[in-house]
């Protein structure tokens, strides 16, 4: 897209430093098959279920970026080429089993509530630390790096810019942040990955 290109020179950075991750969720497999015909080669989906439907598209790249139940850790890590939605030690737990089960192991990333909000998934703030740290040693450099989605209705680049800080402290490449709405002031703070679905797909479909 020629917009996250234009916000990554805008931020001095390279715009092959930011990857698309185009979030197809609600969209059919048409969607997806003629955004990869048309060079997309990453995608989002946030139900386990609903990728094994369109995923293995062969050649495409899949992370599962919603909230995931541990009885869905299995099925994701089989599909998945990342996990972006790591924040519970019952999930760390279950993607372990798996992983052992199934001979992979995806990258993972570490999803933070940045915001500290009571509704939404990720791990505490006051917990991060302790938790990246855990999940480090636990899974060595398949730990690639950091997820948000901050809150809504305020100027999100503070969030952005706390959850790269928090990357940087552990050494983390992967910053994954950014959605339609705000994917420019994330690559600003220094987003490697942005996740975008109806700016590409458009509203999303009743699912
Ligand atoms: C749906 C979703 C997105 C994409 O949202 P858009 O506003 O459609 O770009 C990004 N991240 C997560 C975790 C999502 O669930």
């Amino acid at each position: 897209m020629r917009r996250i290109e234009g916000a990554a020179l805008s931020a001095g950075r390279a715009p092959a430093a930011v990857t698309l991750v185009a979030v197809s969720k609600t969209h059919p497999l048409e969607a997806v098959r003629a955004a990869f015909e048309a060079g997309q080669a990453v995608f989002g989906e946030n139900r386990v279920q609903e990728a094994a439907q369109k995923f293995p598209l062969a050649g495409a790249r899949l992370h599962i970026i919603g909230g995931l139940q541990t009885n869905k850790a299995a099925q994701a890590v089989r599909l998945a080429d990342s996990i972006d939605s790591l924040d519970r030690a019952a999930l760390a737990d279950a993607i372990d089993i798996a992983a052992q089960k199934a001979g992979r192991l995806p990258a993972l990333l570490v999803q933070v509530n940045i915001g500290d909000e009571d509704q939404k998934s990720g791990v505490a703030l006051a917990e991060a630390d302790g938790f990246i740290r855990a999940m480090r040693a636990r899974f060595g450099t398949h730990l690639a790096g950091l997820m948000c989605i901050p809150p809504e209705g305020v100027d999100p680049l503070p969030y952005f810019q706390r959850l790269a800080a928090m990357a940087d402290v552990h050494g983390l490449d992967v910053r994954s942040m950014g959605m339609s709405g705000d994917f420019e002031a994330a690559i600003a703070a220094g987003a490697t990955h942005v996740r975008v679905g109806s700016a590409i797909f458009g509203a999303r479909l009743a699912s």
